[in-house]
């Protein structure tokens, strides 16, 4: 028996969500999700604004 070329590698893995690393439910066509719902998502995006706008006060105004 081989088994070799066998790995855990493979493009069904599930995902986790990227704000609270919960599991995701991958639907079976369509996008991929990245959250596990509205509300994460929501977050996730309120954490980019905020990173945003800290960098913008940490550097030097172009104005
Ligand atoms: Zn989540």
């Amino acid at each position: 028996m081989d088994t070799r070329g066998y790995s855990c590698e493979g493009t069904d893995l599930p995902d986790r969500c990227k704000k609270c690393s919960g599991e995701l439910t991958q639907p079976t066509a369509g996008r991929r999700r990245q959250y596990c719902s509205d509300s994460c998502r929501q977050l996730a995006y309120v954490d980019r604004r905020v990173q945003r706008l800290a960098a913008e006060l940490a550097g030097d105004p172009t104005e």
